[in-house]
């Protein structure tokens, strides 16, 4: 498994790029992100599809972190949820691209928790909750092209 924040061939760090967060909440609860409604969160797994321009690594210890100002719609889920996969891709601007396709995932297996993390562009929502059972999410990950990664100092 690759590092985030490990220098590629040229000796850059690649520091920027979409992501994924793989987050479990332990009990059906409910979450009232920012102006969103509140509503029940049901007890599972969530996909969160995210983009740092710069800072990725710097962006997922703050996702990580439950200590700060709640800003973002995630901020929300995760003082609730668990992060227990971090997925990336060096590419920024598949945010969107990347919703479409796990909306697209067996479409009766990832329901769009609609307005969430998509303030800023046309997409019906950037989380999705996978029905229980749903299988094949290694094949979705290689499939949507993002990488697997662990994360200096944090044991995920
Ligand atoms: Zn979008």
């Amino acid at each position: 498994m690759k590092s985030l924040g490990e220098k590629d061939v040229s000796g850059k760090e690649q520091d920027k790029g979409t992501y994924i967060l793989l987050t479990k909440l332990a009990k059906t609860q409910k979450i009232k992100p920012g102006k969103l409604p509140e509503t029940d969160y049901k007890k599972g797994t969530y996909l969160y599809v995210g983009r740092a321009r710069t800072g990725l690594r710097a962006r997922i210890n703050r996702h990580i972190s439950r200590q700060k100002k709640l800003f973002w719609h995630i901020d929300y889920l995760l003082q609730k949820a668990k992060i227990v996969e971090i997925w990336i891709r060096q590419d920024y601007c598949a945010e969107c691209n990347t919703a479409d396709k796990i909306r697209d995932f067996k479409p009766t297996a990832a329901k769009a928790i609609q307005g969430f993390g998509s303030s800023d562009c046309r997409c019906l929502s950037h989380l999705f909750y996978l029905l229980p059972g749903t299988k094949g999410l290694e094949s979705l990950r290689n499939e949507i092209g993002f990488e697997k990664v662990k994360i200096d100092g944090n044991n995920l």
